[in-house]
């Protein structure tokens, strides 16, 4: 059995399309996703319409979440993020705003083995940016892996018995992480929608518990065409710029 999971969609639908593509090549059984479907990107509605039609086995909401849903106003965003939250509001049809505002907040427990969260397991709106972050997430998961979304970069934090470490990136395409017994892991799968470490590339990861392997991919995809919808939404020319530099 082997999960897809998904973070910081951000109204991408290109981005998502393609990771779609590539996860249904190598295969999967079920979807997790860690929140901030919207916010930012172009295209709300078809992204949201598009991973209710995926049936998620478990979702949980973001922070931009809460705002489309119009659960809280955007009053703590940045004025960008602001103006694309009040856009996004306006934009999102009654039924996806319905949806977005059912999602609950994390933490979510999928199985024995696995949490989700958006920020941090102990509260949905934590960055974890730093070790000392890191390493109090774990102490507050309540099972060994805990995926978390929330600051767009890809990482993985290990905790064992006698040391805590950052797990280092492996390669430029896909890094394999094997789950050992008696550890506790932290996993961001990175950004679908909005990168943020620098490169442009969509990311997501696959987790089977079985063979306990979690994998985070990159995949390249038509960066120009989500750029395009942005514009073409009137929202601000930064989020369209941002996207072609991965920050
Ligand atoms: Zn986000």
């Amino acid at each position: 059995m082997r999960y897809l999971i998904l973070s910081d969609i951000h109204a991408n639908l290109d981005a998502l399309e393609e990771v779609l593509v590539r996860a249904t090549a190598i295969g999967y059984d079920r979807l997790l996703v860690l929140g901030d479907l919207v916010g930012y990107g172009g295209q709300p509605n078809e992204v949201v319409e598009r991973i209710r039609s995926l049936a998620p086995f478990s979702i949980i909401r973001g922070n931009h979440d809460r705002v489309a849903a119009g659960v809280e106003d955007a009053e703590g965003f940045n004025p960008i993020a602001q103006e694309a939250a009040e856009w996004t509001l306006r934009t999102l049809t009654p039924e996806n705003r319905a949806y977005l505002s059912s999602c609950p907040p994390g933490p979510v427990f999928v199985d024995a083995v696995t949490e989700i969260c958006h920020g941090s397991p102990d509260d949905e709106d934590v960055y974890i940016t730093s070790e000392l972050a890191a390493l109090h997430a774990l102490k507050e998961a309540q099972r060994p892996v805990c995926f978390y979304g929330h600051t767009h970069i890809p990482a993985a934090f290990r905790l064992t018995d006698t040391a805590f470490d950052l797990i280092p990136p492996e390669s430029d395409e896909e890094q394999k992480i094997e789950i050992e017994r008696g550890c506790q892991y932290l996993i961001n799968p990175g950004s679908v929608g909005q990168p943020r470490d620098g490169d442009p590339r969509a990311a997501f990861a696959m987790f089977e518990p079985e063979s306990a392997v979690v994998e985070l991919y990159r995949i390249a995809y038509p960066v120009e065409r989500a750029q395009e919808k942005i514009l073409k939404a009137g929202l601000p020319q930064a989020l369209a710029r941002r996207l072609a530099i991965g920050r």
